[in-house]
């Protein structure tokens, strides 16, 4: 009995020691894409399934990434696809762009900032606004890759919606999409936000 005992949480040990290693290792790795078979820098998060790899270019046509169950956040070629957004149960659009045309549909609410994906583009006066318009329903927020001004409107949605750090808010949103990276001036104008909320005893009592 006690053998049997033994036996069984070995395997446990085993079961978490395997599991941690994964963990380690779903982000960026080298190796050749699940869809067009290059050999290249593979996201291993892709929203089609958590086991298999993408490549960039692949992984942006995969289709919006779902970030919570709310927000979803894509480029702007995946913004068109007014049919698969609606099948994602998706009501509203908002993108930042100045570069990118304004959404010409009645079937979503949109919101359209003018911004380039400068550091010193000021993203900071939209962090209210856009906070208040993703609240109200399921929203598809993107810019033109989906990697640095639509990463940083979700950053900080996730940071005033679930009273949270920057460095949290990056993490939920990069282990979802692994492509994100919000430039250094707006990463500083997140600090900023993060510096204005405990100011306020805005963050979760631990
Ligand atoms: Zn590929």
């Amino acid at each position: 009995m006690s053998d049997l005992n033994a036996t069984y949480r070995n395997n446990i040990i085993t079961v978490i020691l395997i599991m941690s290693l994964m963990r380690r290792n779903d982000d960026v790795i080298t190796g050749s894409c699940y869809k067009c078979q290059s050999y290249t820098d593979i996201y291993k998060k892709s929203i089609i399934r958590d086991d298999i790899g993408l490549c960039l270019l692949c992984f942006c046509n995969a289709g919006p990434t779902k970030i919570t169950k709310n927000i979803y956040l894509s480029d702007c070629e995946n913004a068109k696809k007014y049919g698969i957004l609606k099948q994602l149960g998706i009501k509203q659009i908002l993108t930042i762009g100045s570069e990118i045309p304004k959404h010409k549909t009645t079937d979503f609410k949109t919101m359209h900032i003018n911004l380039d994906d400068s550091p010193s583009s000021n993203m900071y006066a939209y962090f209210a606004e856009t906070y208040k318009f993703i609240r109200r329903d399921k929203t598809l927020v993107h810019c033109m890759a989906g990697i640095s001004r639509s990463a940083t409107i979700v950053i900080n949605y996730l940071m005033q919606k679930n009273r949270i750090t920057y460095d949290e808010a990056y993490k939920i949103c990069k282990k979802k999409r692994p492509i994100i990276e919000p430039n250094l001036g707006f990463i500083q104008q997140l600090k900023r936000m993060e510096s204005m909320m405990k100011r306020i005893g805005y963050f979760k009592k631990l």
